[in-house]
């Protein structure tokens, strides 16, 4: 694999030069207010990013996964009862991991393709008078099938049953790259990692917490120790970690917020809208469709691109990496071999989505794919020649 050209997989994202300058840092005491004044920049640009005033921001050694675990041992108790939607390789993760902690998991089956399926939750939550449901869990973008969900739908229903379950959202492949509004949308538990939207590499666990979810942790009784919210409050609060840091990525977390806040977080959100609609011209000028099932689902990180019948994605992935040293995404789970991935997100460019786009032409067209060299890079390159990104809105291209 070539370390000169970008990568298309949806996390660990490309990383730029400043953010690897930042983290090439020598050994600090973390114990001396030197790491303090590391960790406070990073712990309060987090809040700003998840768009909350009234969460605690706490940043463990691990990754998404590790984040999901804090999230529900923290707050909840063996045989406690949670809520999910299962939709992808990640929704399914989650509820794994919330299985193998013994919580009674009520699944909510949605096809892969689909979002999160709010008004299911609506009725089974209308149903669950005795408010058994504790906390209802949401991949906001599901990275195997790009499906973007609804959270504010999600939350009107929860009101809409009137119903106390906590709202916990991973947001991992969407935090910082997608728009997201904590306090809100009502989230108590958001979830995210260095890799992704933070242009980081891998190593950072990343929570926003609610007041609720913190007053749920005094007493839940899940086991828990490494990823103990109330020993990282606590040590937080007087400029210190439980344990080692994790210093060199907290330095990048402070830089990192502060290149996304120069940037503007709207014009981020725009820029991977506007990148990732080049990539879905290319995909329509291929005559191929997306997993996603309708336009409104679409995810700006990551797109699968459905194979044609009697082709294989996985190869297709094996072949990009083989030949021309650069990566894409594999289908995962149920969409394993019938999708390859593109990974939009985090440190992208126009010039960089249109790399990856011929590429995978090339690899298309050595795999046989029914497809004309330079048809969904011509695409692209139409759109992305006479479109800007409207500064001030989230999800707006308009043409120049
Ligand atoms: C990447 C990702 C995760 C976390 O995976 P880790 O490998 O543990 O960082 C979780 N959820 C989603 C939606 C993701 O994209």
């Amino acid at each position: 694999m070539s370390t000169q050209n970008p990568i298309f997989i949806p996390g660990p994202t490309n990383i730029p030069e400043k953010l690897r300058r930042a983290i090439d840092y020598p050994s600090i005491d973390h114990r001396s207010a030197s790491f303090h004044e590391m960790l406070k920049p990073a712990l309060d640009g987090v809040k700003r990013i998840l768009r909350t005033r009234e969460a605690e921001t706490l940043i463990f050694p691990a990754t998404g996964t590790g984040a999901w675990e804090a999230a529900v041992t923290n707050t909840l108790s063996p045989g406690d009862k949670v809520l999910a939607g299962r939709y992808g390789m990640f929704s399914h993760r989650w509820i794994d991991l919330c299985q193998r902690h013994n919580l009674d998991v009520e699944i909510v089956e949605a096809p892969w393709g689909a979002a999160a399926p709010a008004d299911a939750f609506e009725q089974i939550l209308k149903a669950d008078r005795t408010h058994s449901i504790k906390a209802v869990l949401v991949c906001h973008n599901e990275t195997a099938t790009g499906v973007r969900s609804d959270i504010a739908a999600v939350r009107r229903a929860i009101d809409a049953a009137k119903h106390p379950a906590m709202l916990f959202v991973d947001g991992v492949s969407s935090i910082a790259s997608m728009d997201f509004r904590m306090d809100e949308w009502g989230v108590d538990i958001a979830i995210t990692g260095s890799q992704k939207g933070f242009m980081l590499p891998p190593g950072l666990a990343i929570l926003g917490i609610s007041p609720k979810a913190l007053a749920a942790m005094e007493s839940a009784t899940c086991p828990r120790c490494f990823f103990d919210f109330r020993d990282m409050a606590r040590m937080n609060a007087s400029g210190g970690f439980p344990y080692t840091p994790p210093v060199n990525l907290i330095r990048g977390l402070s830089v990192s917020v502060a290149m996304l806040e120069k940037e503007g977080l709207a014009h981020v959100f725009a820029r991977h809208y506007r990148i990732a609609e080049g990539v879905r011209k290319a995909v329509e000028a291929w005559g191929l469709s997306l997993c996603a099932r309708e336009s409104r689902l679409y995810s700006d990180t990551v797109s699968a691109v459905v194979v044609p019948n009697g082709f294989d994605g996985t190869r297709f992935v094996t072949h990009a990496a083989d030949k021309y040293g650069v990566a894409f995404g594999v289908g995962l789970g149920e969409v394993a071999g019938k999708v390859f991935r593109i990974g939009h997100l985090g440190s992208m460019t126009d010039v960089m989505a249109l790399a990856g786009i011929a590429t995978a032409e090339m690899v298309m067209a050595d795999l046989n794919f029914p497809l004309k060299l330079g048809e969904g890079v011509a695409a692209a390159q139409e759109f992305y020649r006479t479109s800007r990104c409207a500064e001030n809105a989230s999800d707006v291209c308009v043409a120049a």
